[in-house]
């Protein structure tokens, strides 16, 4: 697993890894999402930045509680910053917190501090008036080696407290694991590349957590001393090295400066590089106030400058017995380190190159050059050059994006069929399409400035401004021009100003009136049609009814005939 994995399919390109890597080391490119080692200098801002938990490190916990369980025995060497990270009445609830867990040897790292700042003092005595590095912070180590390797004769070329410390446990204690405890993330890197001193790193966050599961509230335990206490110069280390003497004097004739943070400890080094300052020594140390302000502190842990006095509080307890302690002479273990020149050479682009990526990302001239950042990097230049060496894309330039969606935008707007305007709140039209234009005013005079009212009726506009809504799908007709249009109106409340879309519907509702006209002249001669069949069959009707009537009458007077002549013809025709 690499130091920092990126989960691709959890980001959602908000650039906040980005905008905080001190080295720009996280490449956003159409094919992939990923930290680029040559650059990464494992200082972790980047995942503590990520809303999305896009970025992942790797957590030994389980492995380490399953080689517990399994009766691996493991020491502890325990940051001194332990102290303001975490809720205790007395340091020694911690050595007893950590042995609940199941640690069996718990030491401070201050003891691998002493032995660097010993090897230190006799560097610095035998390199009399050269200007010099400390070598502490492994991020600001990889700094050097990545970016400015011309520094790396200066680093003083010893390993850091927790390597020391690590080879100095495993010196003393046979098949002993050594876990590495402090808030520091690039000491996990470390860990992994100077093998033999440290088996494993936990941050004091992930401690809390651990703490937390098991149900360890620290306060409410009893104290145990360390299994091997450090010395105060040690303990001194994460407020930056300490390397006067108990007297406060300085321990050779060089002079001492603190930097911390990335920016000063960057610009230190471009200094040193073309100016060096000779007869000093610097400790870098890439946290801004050092390891106290290192990144993975708990949430709860007690706040920055409340660190710094509890450290230094308990570095001066030179009253209490934390545990025991051992004479050292530096020479306990082996320190010497090599640090080497891991600068990614690259061709830098030149002048016209970099100018024509800012052409294709649509800056043209410096105005156009906004420098906003948006897409993490510094200045626009910078992103160039990332464009440059294939880190990331001109399309993820906000700017450009937004530049091209207003774009296809005006195009849209100045080629669309509708007739639109924007309108202020005085109902005073601040913006047209040419074809409002086309269709409302046929004369010379300039349509922008002129109140709405001039060309269309100002009803609908006051009632969408006064009640601050938007008016959608009303038919209006507009007598000057004989057209009618569906109105839809936006009220756009951040400028308090209204965008008005007109659609021409005249040649519809023409349609419509002829349609009405057709069936209403349908309707006139169907009803011509019925009547005058109705008069058809009430003539039939009447006819039927009169020769009905004629026959009833024959018959009838048939009849009476017959009836009156009773035995005459009647009585012949029997006969
Ligand atoms: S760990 Fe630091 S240097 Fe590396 S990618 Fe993250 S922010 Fe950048
Ligand atoms: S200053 Fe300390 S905590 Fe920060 S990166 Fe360096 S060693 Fe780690």
């Amino acid at each position: 697993m690499k130091f920092i994995e990126f989960d691709k399919t959890l980001c959602d390109n908000c650039f906040k890894c980005l905008r905080a890597c001190p080295t720009k080391a996280i490449s956003f490119n159409k094919e992939e999402r990923k930290i680029m080692d040559h650059l990464c200098i494992k200082c972790g801002r980047c995942l503590a930045k990520c809303p999305q938990d896009a970025l992942k490190i790797k957590n030994p916990i389980e492995q380490i509680k399953s080689d517990l369980s399994s009766g691996v025995s493991y020491a502890v060497s325990l940051a001194p910053s332990f102290i303001g990270a975490f809720q205790l009445t007395s340091p020694g609830q911690m050595v007893t917190g950590l042995k609940k867990l199941g640690f069996s040897l718990i030491e401070e790292t201050a003891v691998g501090a002493e032995i660097v700042s010993m090897n230190y003092e006799r560097l610095i005595a035998e390199k009399t008036g050269q200007q010099m590095v400390t070598s502490c912070c492994p991020s600001a180590n990889y700094m050097i080696e990545y970016l400015y390797p011309e520094l790396i004769p200066f680093i003083l070329p010893v390993v850091s407290p927790m390597i020391a410390h690590g080879l100095y446990i495993k010196q003393r204690h046979e098949s002993i694991k050594v876990l590495f405890i402090g808030p520091c993330l690039a000491k996990m890197a470390e860990a992994e590349e100077i093998t033999g001193a440290i088996d494993a790193v936990i941050t004091f966050d992930e401690l809390s957590r651990w703490f937390e599961e098991e149900e360890i509230i620290l306060k409410e335990l009893a104290t145990k001393k360390f299994d091997l206490a450090g010395s105060r110069r040690g303990r001194g280390f994460p407020l930056g090295t300490d390397f006067v003497n108990e007297q406060g004097k300085a321990r050779s004739e060089h002079h001492f400066k603190q930097i911390s943070g990335m920016h000063q400890c960057r610009s230190l080094c471009e200094e040193l590089i073309q100016n060096p300052i000779e007869g000093y020594v610097f400790e870098l140390n890439i946290c801004e106030g050092s390891c106290n302000n290192g990144p993975d502190f708990p949430k709860n842990a007690h706040q920055r400058y409340h660190r710094e006095k509890l450290m230094e509080a308990y570095r001066l307890d030179l009253d209490t017995d934390y545990g025991p302690s051992i004479r050292l002479d530096g020479n306990e273990v082996e320190v010497k380190r090599i640090f080497s020149h891991r600068k990614d050479i690259r061709k830098t682009p030149n002048h016209n190159e970099i100018k024509e990526i800012l052409r294709q990302m649509g800056k043209y001239t410096t105005h156009d050059e906004l420098n906003c950042g948006a897409c993490g990097y510094v200045d626009c230049q910078e992103k160039a050059q990332a464009v440059f060496y294939g880190y990331s894309d001109v399309h993820e330039c906000l700017a450009y994006l937004r530049g091209k969606a207003e774009n296809m935008h005006s195009v849209l707007i100045d080629n669309s069929p509708n007739a639109v305007c924007t309108i202020d709140n005085k109902l005073t039209i601040i913006e047209i399409n040419p074809t409002f234009d086309a269709i409302f005013n046929d004369t010379d005079v300039k349509t922008v400035g002129l109140p709405i009212e001039t060309f269309i009726e100002e009803k609908l506009f006051v009632e969408a401004l006064n009640k601050r809504v938007s008016v959608k799908s009303k038919r209006i007709y507009v007598p000057s021009v004989q057209r009618h249009f569906i109105t839809n109106i936006i009220y756009h409340g951040g400028d308090d100003v209204l965008l008005c879309f007109f659609t021409d519907i005249t040649p519809i509702e023409a349609k419509k009136k002829a349609l009405e006209q057709v069936k209403k002249e349908t309707l006139l001669k169907t009803q011509e049609v019925i009547d005058k069949q109705m008069r058809v069959a009430q003539e039939i009707a009447s006819l039927l009814g009169e020769t009905t009537a004629e026959t009833k009458m024959s018959l009838n007077s048939l009849k009476s005939l017959v009836l009156r002549d009773q035995g005459g013809l009647l009585d012949d025709i029997e006969e």
